[in-house]
């Protein structure tokens, strides 16, 4: 997988890739990151990358010309997508996360001040996404939060693929309570099923855990998964 992205704050995304799980991931080429700055791109000499909107409002909006040479520029691969990180865009989900994992390459679009001069969208023409209905300054935490979410989908991010695959939500639960030691912390202790080394009892347990939890806290995801287990 490479991730190409297209940001005016390149150390945003390089930073967060240079530690822990992210940082060995790229280490051991599980994925490859590349960031262009479209001020790079900008025609103007004093690397202007936003102006006044037309119509008048607030803020300042990003220019196509420094936008679109920057993508223009990219080199693209076999099997590639584009992605514009934008508030208007389909939710990121772990269903969308696993269908993106399939690309060879994501090229993201990240946005900032008031947002993309709407000409960008419509040259690049690229699948919007949005990771959740509120406004942040840039572009930038949600395509890190993209390219972390698709690494762990990928063979050699996690130390075992298993551990993504009891996550929240890979079976449309959420995750069953976890313990670590020790076995008693302020007298909260770890239940009993879990001492006893009966995987069977363990699971059935796990199981039982996930729907309870998924029916309190995600009502909206517990109905989705009973309406889809009753048409099994
Ligand atoms: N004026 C824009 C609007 O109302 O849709 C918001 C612009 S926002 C301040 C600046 C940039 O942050 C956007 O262009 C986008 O790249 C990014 N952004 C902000 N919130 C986002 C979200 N929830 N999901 C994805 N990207 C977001």
């Amino acid at each position: 997988m490479r991730f190409d992205v297209l940001t005016l704050f390149p150390e945003i995304i390089t930073n967060y890739c240079d530690v822990s799980i992210m940082k060995r991931a790229k280490e051991s080429d599980v994925f490859s990151l590349n960031t262009v700055n479209p001020r790079d791109y900008t025609l103007d000499k004093h690397k202007k990358v936003d102006d006044t909107p037309y119509g008048g409002g607030a803020g300042m909006v990003l220019m196509a010309q420094p936008y679109v040479d920057a993508y223009e520029a990219v080199e693209k691969l076999e099997n590639s997508i584009t992605v514009m990180l934008t508030p208007q865009g389909e939710p990121l989900t772990e269903q969308l996360v696993l269908s993106l994992a399939k690309y060879n390459q994501i090229i993201m679009l990240c946005g900032h001040y008031e947002g993309f001069d709407e000409r960008i969208r419509d040259i690049i023409k690229p699948k919007e996404i949005s990771i959740g209905d509120f406004v942040l300054t840039g572009g930038e935490l949600p395509a890190l939060c993209l390219i972390d979410a698709v690494s762990r989908k990928i063979e050699g991010t996690l130390g075992k693929i298993v551990s993504a695959e009891e996550d929240s939500f890979s079976n449309g639960l959420l995750e069953y309570p976890q313990y670590t030691k020790p076995r008693d912390y302020r007298g909260y202790l770890v239940p009993e099923v879990l001492l006893n080394g009966n995987h069977k009892e363990i699971n059935k347990y796990r199981y039982e855990q996930q729907i309870e939890r998924t029916k309190a806290k995600r009502p909206d995801l517990y109905q989705a998964f009973f309406d889809r287990n009753s048409q099994k």
